[in-house]
């Protein structure tokens, strides 16, 4: 299932997203006389609710789906996970891009953290403060963390992944390469733009070669496949497992493909007014503006 979070006449709901409209999980089994969690976070790290809410959706009549369901035209869809745990991040994970920036292929992936205040949804906007120069964006496949995980094998580590999400780690570069590490350059308030949805694992089997792309003001700039990582899921998973305990809702972002703003020989950084889509196979696109601010 592709699952979202939106608002629906300002109240929050989360659901499974259809052609054109939302069902909300929480009214359908209200519907049904049954129970299923009020909040997404304590759906994702439940799996006897997934199960209970794919028997509902199998077995509920179009009137019950009807009841529950809203055209997405009158929802607003929200980050999937606004406080997630931890945010993780990696650096320098796809061939294209250590290439484009001239870096060495990393022996280990290189991870750091975004604060959660940095998450916006779909629509929201990037703000860019007046002070940061060099804004740039990063398109990047997102994973859900839905069961907690320590010291996993490589063999068993996608069992601890709920879904797959889309995530701009926004950049300020003039920030990030001033420092020694990435803290400031990466986590300015909105610099994580996530959504449209998270689809759920079972739906997307194969992640290994996912198309991803990013257009700024319509103008493709990433033009990237999952099937370039460094480092698998897998193999990501294995080593993160290895240092901190991995929780549902957890959020960890895979790299970005090559293409960015700060690989180009006259910079085209994110200005006032710019739009960023991204698109990943089997996700779906996250949009954003730019807002100085
Ligand atoms: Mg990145």
């Amino acid at each position: 299932m592709k699952l979202a979070r939106y608002l629906k006449q300002n109240a929050e709901c989360y659901g499974v997203l259809e052609q054109d409209s939302a069902v909300c999980l929480h009214s359908l089994a209200k519907q049904l006389k049954k129970e299923l969690p009020s909040h997404i976070e304590d759906f994702i790290a439940d799996e006897a609710a997934q199960r209970a809410a794919e028997v509902f959706l199998a077995g509920a009549t179009p009137s019950d789906l009807k009841a529950a369901s809203a055209p997405l035209t009158e929802v607003t869809l929200l980050a999937p996970i606004a406080f997630p745990p931890k945010i993780i991040c990696l650096g320098w994970n796809y061939f294209d891009h250590t290439a484009e920036r001239k870096v060495p292929t990393p022996e280990e992936p290189v991870f750091f953290m975004k604060p959660h205040t940095t998450i916006v949804g779909p629509g929201d906007r990037i703000i860019k403060r007046p002070f940061v120069r060099e804004l740039d964006y990063e398109g990047e496949l997102a994973v859900i963390i839905g069961k907690k995980a320590k010291d996993v094998p490589v063999d068993k580590a996608l069992d601890c992944v709920f879904g797959y999400s889309i995530m701009n780690d926004v950049s300020a570069r003039d920030f990030q390469f001033k420092d020694k590490q990435w803290t400031r350059g990466k986590g300015f308030d909105t610099f994580a733009p996530t959504g449209p949805c998270i689809t759920t694992r079972c739906q997307l089997l194969n992640t290994e070669n996912l198309s991803i792309r990013t257009w700024i003001n319509g103008e493709l700039r990433q033009n990237g496949s999952t099937s370039d990582m460094i480092f698998s899921i897998a193999q990501i998973i294995y080593h993160l497992s290895r240092v901190m305990t991995l929780e549902p809702c957890d959020i960890i972002s895979t790299g970005t493909p090559s293409g960015v703003a700060m690989a180009m020989k006259e910079p085209k950084w994110l200005k006032d007014g710019d739009t960023v889509r991204i698109e990943i196979e089997g996700i779906g696109t996250l949009e954003n503006t730019v807002k100085e601010a």
